[in-house]
C-alpha cells in the first residue's frame, strides 16, 4: 500500500466530503490484506469472477463496490454481499439487482452509470436512457435497491480540459436530476467520479465517490 499517496489524499477527502473507494483489481490477497490492516474498508472491483474469490478469501466487514460492467446473468453471485453497485446501466440491469437483493433479504444501493466521455468503447446511459428509467412506471415497486447518485467515466485523455468539461457535464446532470426526481430524498447524494489520474480534478468538479486503484499500491 503507498501510504504516502493515501496521507496526501484523506485530507482532500476531508474538504470535499468524499469518500475513496480503493479499487483493488489484480492486486493480491496479501496486498490488499496491508490496506486492511492500515484500517481502510471500502474496496471495488470491476469483474464479478474477481469480486466473489476476493470476498470469499478477505474479512468480512469489507464494503465491497462493483464498479465494472455487469451482466444480468451474474447478478446472483453478488447479491448476497455486494453493498452498492456502481455500474448500472439498464432498466433490466436493475431489476435483477432488485429481484436477487430481495431474494437475499438485503438492499443494495446502485448509482446509474452515465455516458459522459467521448470514446465509444465506454459503457453508460445517455440522458435519454437515464430519464427513461427515473420515470419507469414501475420504479416505486423495486423495494430492495435504493438509487444513491451518478457513476461517470472521463476519456482517458491528456487534456486535463476536456476531462474538466465531462466531469462537469456529470455534476449537472446529477444537479438537475436530484432536483427533478430526489428533492425529498437525502440518500441520492453521490457522484462517482475520479480515477488515479484525475482525482483531484474530480474532487473540485464535486466528486463525492473517489475510485482509485493503481495509486494506492
Ligand atoms: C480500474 C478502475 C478504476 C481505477 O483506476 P486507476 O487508474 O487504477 O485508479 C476506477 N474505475 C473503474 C471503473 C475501473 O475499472
Amino acid at each position: 500500500m503507498n501510504i504516502e499517496f493515501y496521507n496526501k489524499l484523506a485530507p482532500l477527502l476531508l474538504k470535499y466530503d468524499a469518500r475513496l473507494i480503493t479499487v483493488t483489481k489484480t492486486q493480491s490477497i496479501e496486498a490488499i490484506q496491508k490496506v486492511y490492516d492500515f484500517g481502510l474498508r471500502i474496496y471495488g472491483e470491476n469483474r464479478v469472477q474477481e469480486l466473489c474469490d476476493k470476498q470469499e478469501l478477505l474479512p468480512k466487514d469489507i464494503e465491497w463496490h462493483l464498479i465494472g460492467h455487469l451482466q444480468t446473468n451474474k447478478v446472483k453471485y453478488i447479491a448476497p454481499f455486494i453493498a452498492c453497485i456502481h455500474s448500472v446501466d439498464s432498466w433490466k440491469l436493475l431489476e435483477e439487482i432488485n429481484k436477487h437483493a430481495s431474494a437475499n433479504n438485503r438492499i443494495i444501493k446502485c448509482l446509474l452509470q452515465c455516458y459522459i466521455a467521448s470514446e465509444e468503447t465506454k459503457f453508460g446511459l445517455s440522458k435519454d436512457e437515464l430519464v427513461e428509467i427515473l420515470q419507469h412506471k414501475n420504479l416505486k415497486d423495486l423495494k430492495n435497491i435504493e438509487l444513491v447518485g451518478l457513476m461517470g467515466m472521463a476519456t482517458n485523455t491528456e487534456d486535463e480540459k476536456q476531462v474538466k468539461n465531462e466531469f462537469l457535464s456529470l455534476k449537472k446532470l446529477f444537479d438537475e436530476i436530484k432536483a427533478t426526481y430526489f428533492e425529498s430524498q437525502t440518500s441520492f447524494k453521490e457522484i462517482s467520479m475520479g480515477m488515479s489520474s484525475d482525482y483531484e480534478l474530480a474532487l473540485s468538479c464535486g466528486s463525492t465517490m473517489l475510485r482509485i486503484g493503481s495509486k494506492m499500491f
